[in-house]
């Protein structure tokens, strides 16, 4: 079987592998798609090398079906449309005891820490396997994990019907974050610096701003009446973003910080203080944020398909990350199937 292997050093290589039969417990699955997302390009670049064992198989947006069961793995079948939730937490620290399995003190992610989906015969816990609905397209479910993430960071903000959301980054989760929350009845303005992606997120409905050439905290209190927004999701990974939020928000108003970033950012405590603003943060997702997200593609709530910039070979996949890492795509997504 093919597989694609970040070997360090800023290195992809696609190379060829024998299949390994299912371990007791395990599912062995044959991998339809996966899609590519912005921790796989940190891998690519080297800037997970501290953590990263290699060669590493990476990918952690997979969607497949059931090529072998293991020994002691009752209620799948060969065939079953699957995806995986890709968490593995000890269950003895505070945090597993405390019922915060995903945020697990000693968690490991499946694609980083162990290896993932950019391979045609995936071996994975049949604990983390969630089944499919048979009629779920296989190139909408490789977005579960994302739309998981996006249904878990609108969970966390507690938004109402009627609420003013405004998303600072339009990259593919933010767009996510977006759509769930549209759905769960706010009213959504979008904050991102390409224009290309603008150009899709204002198709999709969304009211943009261009944070290089507007003032958003402007922008958004002419959109509030002055008021400011309920919610404010930090999704950009910018300093300038991360400072701006608490500007944005309304008073008794809610941060959530989504995205990843590099370094300690400053941000205006005063204005937390004096506004009573809630500042939280919101990381990867629960098992019933995996199927409230299977649920929402099945409904056509996600787009799946606008969101798809293409679909590229394995083979291919060392190209894909370099069109990814030069913002010229939304999602794209591997097939890996052979
Ligand atoms: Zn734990």
């Amino acid at each position: 079987m093919q597989g694609v292997a970040y070997e360090g050093g800023g290195t992809l290589r696609v190379s060829t592998t024998e299949v390994e039969p299912p371990g007791p417990g395990e599912l062995q699955i044959a991998v339809a798609y996966c899609g590519l997302c912005g921790t796989d390009l940190h891998i690519a670049h080297g800037n997970m090398d501290a953590r990263v064992r290699t060669p590493l198989i990476f990918g952690h947006e997979a969607a497949g079906t059931v090529a072998a069961v293991g020994p002691g793995v009752t209620g799948w079948e060969v065939g079953d449309p699957l995806t995986v939730m890709p968490l593995l937490w000890d269950g003895t620290c505070s945090a597993c005891l405390a019922g915060h399995q995903h945020i697990c003190q000693n968690l490991t992610f499946v694609g980083i820490d162990s290896p993932g989906a950019l391979q045609q015969r995936w071996n994975v816990p049949a604990s983390i396997a969630v089944p499919l609905p048979a009629d779920l397209d296989l190139r909408a479910a490789a977005l579960v994990e994302p739309v998981a993430v996006a249904v878990h960071d609108v969970r966390r903000s507690e938004l109402q019907v009627g609420d003013r959301v405004v998303v600072l980054g339009g990259g593919p989760i933010g767009v996510l974050i977006g759509c769930v929350a549209r759905h769960a009845g706010a009213q959504v303005l979008i904050a991102e610096v390409d224009e290309s992606r603008r150009a899709r997120i204002a198709a999709l409905g969304f009211e943009t701003v261009d944070p290089a050439t507007d003032d958003v905290v402007a922008e958004v209190g002419r959109w509030t009446g002055g008021d400011g927004a309920d919610v404010v999701f930090e999704v950009s990974g910018a300093a300038a973003a991360a400072r701006s939020t608490t500007a944005l928000a309304k008073v008794r108003g809610t941060i959530v910080v989504v995205a990843i970033h590099a370094a300690a950012r400053e941000i205006d405590l005063q204005r937390v203080f004096w506004r009573e603003l809630r500042l939280l943060g919101a990381r990867v997702y629960q098992r019933s944020d995996f199927e409230r997200a299977i649920a929402l593609l099945g409904q056509g709530v996600i787009p799946a398909e606008e969101l798809i910039t293409r679909v590229v070979p394995l083979d291919r996949t060392p190209a894909a990350m370099d069109d990814l890492a030069a913002g010229r795509a939304m999602k794209i997504l591997v097939e890996v199937g052979a």
